[in-house]
């Protein structure tokens, strides 16, 4: 059983990941099925936002090789369950939805696996289609008030109050 040959473009994934495995592989193949249909459309000044539906390995791909990061507040995760994986654009939401298709697999064991979705056709493996999204509010920023129990900081819109005091949620939760 030989190991699966690396494409000069995951290695770097790999690393951010820490470990080669089947989910990772996924979504590095759903990234570049997704980036290049957004290359085509994309212009100058529009802003990328990754949507994943799952929070499994293969989102670390989409995060690295997309440059959508949770912190940035371009990626978002909807608990569905699902390989999808919508790549759109800002202000209008145009973009491309990348889903995996079912029964594909055919390979059992985890190298074999790999191997198989590093080298199946794109077409077999996702359908991907054009969309128009509604795409979630851009992050403001608040400012920050001090919690009445801990003392620490809170932004603004995540304070919870009771009897005429502003708590951090967990603190608001410990309240007697
Ligand atoms: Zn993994
Ligand atoms: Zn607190």
């Amino acid at each position: 059983m030989s190991y699966p040959k690396i494409p000069p473009d995951l290695q770097p994934i790999i690393d951010f990941h820490g470990h080669l495995c089947p989910g990772l592989v996924l979504g590095y193949r759903a990234a570049k099925a997704g980036m290049k249909r957004i290359h085509a459309m994309r212009s100058k000044d529009e802003e990328l936002v990754a949507i994943v539906e799952n929070d499994s390995c293969a989102v670390d791909a989409i995060q690295f090789m997309t440059g959508c990061t949770f912190g940035k507040g371009n990626f978002f995760f909807r608990d569905h369950g699902k390989h999808v994986y919508t790549l759109a654009l800002r202000p209008h939401g145009r973009g491309v939805r990348v889903s995996l298709k079912g029964d594909v697999f055919r390979e059992e064991e985890r190298d074999e696996r790999i191997e198989q979705i590093l080298s199946m056709d794109e077409k077999e493996l996702f359908d991907v289609q054009d969309v128009t999204v509604d795409l979630p509010q851009q992050a403001r920023i608040h400012t920050s008030v001090p919690c009445s129990r801990c003392g620490e900081p809170v932004m603004e819109t995540r304070v919870m109050e009771k009897d005429g005091k502003g708590y951090c949620i967990p603190c608001y939760h410990e309240l007697p």
